[in-house]
């Protein structure tokens, strides 16, 4: 999953280009819920707020570091029927 740095200056555009609606606002700035992020494997080429973000402050979260697969596993999990 990735992580939105405190470098974020709010400008809003990556909370709707997100596919799994992983991004949503924090206290102070937006926030990626890191169980829905799967770096928009499933969904995109490339992380898709990544490549709309102006101050470039969405790495990897260190905490979050996983595979292609288990994104898949994920991205399988959240497009499943409830
Ligand atoms: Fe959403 Fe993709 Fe960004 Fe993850 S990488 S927060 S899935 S847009
Ligand atoms: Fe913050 Fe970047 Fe998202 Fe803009 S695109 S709200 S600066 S993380």
């Amino acid at each position: 999953a990735l992580m939105i740095t405190d470098e974020c200056i709010n400008c809003d555009v990556c909370e709707p280009e997100c596919p799994n609606d992983a991004i949503y606002m924090g206290i102070e700035i937006y926030e990626i819920n890191p169980n829905k992020c799967t770096e928009c494997v499933g969904h995109f080429d490339a992380p898709q707020c990544r490549q709309v973000c102006p101050v470039d402050c969405i790495p990897l979260h260190p905490d979050h570091v996983e595979s292609r697969e288990q994104l898949l596993v994920k991205y399988q999990k959240l497009i499943a029927p409830k």
